[in-house]
């Protein structure tokens, strides 16, 4: 019985030494160095090759290294009944929170923009917006979106949720399903998309979305960059009715040299590093979901293939 990790592009060395440590028995195979097929059982990945993992008989777990299931899903060759699993881990969660908050402080208090403006020599001082004269909007109320909704509304902010199914969070007014999202978008100053990437959010954040919004609003996208068409982003900013973004997810990744992103000045880039995985303090529920599957017992972080998430 083996572990097999595909991660191409990615260093797999930190997550080979973890496992080992915590799991010292693991037999791991890293992609493609040579193993047998038939003893793979379970799959650590990130953006594995398409069609791969119809070539292990025996597979019945893919775990995804990312709270992000979509490389997986995406995959129109998984194997027939297999197992998919995301992360769900505290320090991934308590990163997106900081990330989350230190944009949207940076926005109210113009900080991105006296940023630019010290390269021109510029004093040019403006109010600021205060967090308890704020409202924010948070699409996707899972495990990142209850944890920045948490972390917004300790530090002052009013905050709206809106989810697929009905939720009760506290402190936080909900909204849920297409039928509410206008509602939820009219008390959205600022937009934090955090939706996982499915086939009913792809292109969620386009132009009829950002007419719903208030004037100036601000979008901040740290979920998939699938999420957003980019031409509307650019559109709805340059005709004033959004005053800006703070994208830390792109379509293509890395962001290529010419794209227009990179000049805009009213949006702000960050190279997918809201929150980084963390081998050592992901592996745990690894490993304890590598010896489920051999006890044959229920997964931890299970993913609803159908539902996409
Ligand atoms: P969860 O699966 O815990 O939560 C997803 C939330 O989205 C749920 O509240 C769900 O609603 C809601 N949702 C899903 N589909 C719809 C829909 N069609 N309409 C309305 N709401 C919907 O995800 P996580 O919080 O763990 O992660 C969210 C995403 O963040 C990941 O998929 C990943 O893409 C991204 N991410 C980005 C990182 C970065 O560094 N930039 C790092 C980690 C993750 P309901 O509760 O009703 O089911």
């Amino acid at each position: 019985m083996s572990v097999l990790i595909v991660c191409p592009g990615k260093d797999p060395e930190n997550w080979v030494n973890e496992l080992k440590n915590q799991h010292p028995g693991m037999n791991i195979y890293v992609y493609p160095e040579d193993h047998d097929n038939e003893e793979v059982e379970f799959a650590l990945c990130w953006n594995h090759p398409r069609g791969l993992f119809k070539n292990y008989p025996n597979l019945k777990v893919i775990a995804s290294m990312g709270a992000g299931v979509d490389h997986i899903l995406s995959d129109t060759g998984l194997p027939e009944g297999i197992k998919v699993t995301k992360v769900v881990d505290e320090r991934l969660t308590e990163d997106m929170s900081d990330f989350v908050l230190s944009q949207v402080m940076n926005h109210i208090r113009g900080l991105h923009y006296y940023t630019k403006a010290q390269k021109q020599k510029k004093w040019d001082r403006f109010q600021y917006q205060r967090p308890k004269d704020t409202k924010i909007g948070i699409m996707g109320m899972g495990v990142l979106g209850n944890a920045v909704a948490d972390k917004l509304h300790k530090n002052g902010f009013h905050i709206y949720g809106w989810s697929r199914t009905e939720k009760d969070c506290e402190n936080v007014t909900s909204f849920h399903g297409k039928e509410q999202l206008e509602e939820f978008l009219q008390n959205s100053e600022i937009l934090v998309c955090l939706l996982p990437l499915t086939k009913d959010t792809e292109n969620i954040l386009n132009a009829d979305l950002f007419d719903m919004l208030p004037e100036g609003a601000y979008i901040i996208n740290v979920a998939r960059g699938q999420h957003l068409v980019e031409h509307d982003l650019m559109k709805m900013i340059d005709n004033g009715h959004l005053s800006g973004a703070s994208l830390d997810v792109f379509r293509e990744e890395p962001l290529p040299d010419e794209h227009p992103f990179w000049e805009h000045e009213k949006i702000n880039i960050t190279p997918h590093i809201a929150s980084l995985t963390n081998p050592n303090s992901v592996v745990p529920q690894i490993v304890e979901n590598y010896e489920r599957m051999k006890e044959d017992e229920p997964l931890k972080n299970r993913v609803e293939i159908d539902k996409g998430y």
